[in-house]
Formats: structure tokens, sequence, C-alpha cells
């Protein structure tokens, strides 16, 4: 099968780089506490492990998986594919996402980790595409803002591939 071509949104070195400052600021920002981030799958497990690696503050990690894409399409309904293997009561939680599109993903996740009762809630998204929007979502650690484009790479999909490849690109065409 041949792949078509890819333009390159944002390089891995770029990435890498923002993913450091992202780290960063967290440590700073949770300096003598401990925390528990929730890579959202599968779209964030790239971004997550690597934020993980420039986090230093201990850290627990758990995952939760949701959909509400089909191809290059949302639903509008979201879906629950894996829960977290443990209560998050009294901790403090920060959600790593892909990337907040019209925000309706993370609606349903923040109202859904706020019943679980966390002592403080935050998310870090890699990406934001503000012309999107229907829910107007805070980011408190965002990567990247970008125009209203379909990225694959770095963990993003398209009809599940591309997600192993290491910077962010657009389909061509
Ligand atoms: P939202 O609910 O904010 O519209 O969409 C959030 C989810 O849709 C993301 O977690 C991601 O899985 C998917 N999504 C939104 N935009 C894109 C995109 O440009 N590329 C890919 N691969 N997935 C996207």
């Amino acid at each position: 099968m041949d792949s078509p071509p890819i333009d390159t949104l944002i390089s891995a070195e770029r990435i890498q780089a923002r993913v450091r400052e992202l780290g960063a600021q967290i440590n700073r920002d949770y300096a003598g506490q401990s925390i528990v981030l929730v890579p959202v799958l599968k779209g964030s497990f790239v971004f997550a492990a690597d934020l993980a690696r420039a986090i230093e503050v201990p850290c627990a990690i758990d995952f939760f998986g949701c959909r509400s894409y089909e191809g290059t399409e949302s639903t509008g309904v979201v879906q629950t594919t894996l829960d977290l293997s443990k209560p998050v009561e009294g901790k403090h939680v920060i959600i790593v996402e892909d990337i907040v599109d019209t925000g309706l993903t993370m609606k349903y996740m923040l109202e859904n980790f706020e019943t679980r009762r966390p002592a403080s809630l935050k998310l870090c998204s890699l990406l934001h595409k503000a012309a999107r929007t229907k829910v107007p979502i805070d980011i408190d650690y965002l990567g990247f803002e970008i125009d209203d484009v379909f990225v694959i790479g770095y963990g993003l999909d398209h009809d599940e591939l591309y997600r192993n490849l290491p910077y962010l690109g657009v389909i061509r065409g």
C-alpha cells in the first residue's frame, strides 16, 4: 500500500522542546507534591510517555480511554473504552490529552473526573484548535495552538494509522 505524502506541521525537535517546557512548568507548579497523570487513550500515548519523562515530581500514571471520532469526523458521542484502575479521590490529577478540538470530549471527561473528588484537576493538551470550539475548555498546560487542519502523527491517527510518526503532520490533498 502506498502512503500519501505528508506535510510536516510541527517537527519532532519542536515537539520535544515544548514537552520539556511543559514538564518544567509542571515540576514548578507541583513542587513538594505528588501527581497522577491520566493519559487519554489512544491519541495521547506518545505525548504522555515523553511528558512523564520530563516530570520529576512523584508521578503515578493511570490510563483512561474514550473515543468520539470515526475516521476524520467527530461522532459527537463520547464512549468510555477504558476506566482508571484506581480511585483518584484526594489526588492531584492531570489529564493528558492529544488535542482539544470541539471540546466535547474534554467537557465529558472533566465532568466525569470532578465526580471522583480529586484534590485538584488540571488539563494538559498537546494541541488546541480554537477555530473548532463548540464548548470552551480551560487548558492549564498547552503545547501548541493550531489551525483547523486534521493532524496525524505523535500518537494521533487517521483510521488507526500514522500514530508512530515522531512529528505532527497533515496528509496532503
Ligand atoms: P473533541 O471532542 O474536542 O472534538 O475531539 C477530541 C478528540 O478528537 C481528540 O482526542 C482526538 O482523538 C480527536 N481529534 C480531534 N481533532 C483531531 C485531529 O486533527 N487529528 C486526529 N488524529 N484526531 C483528532
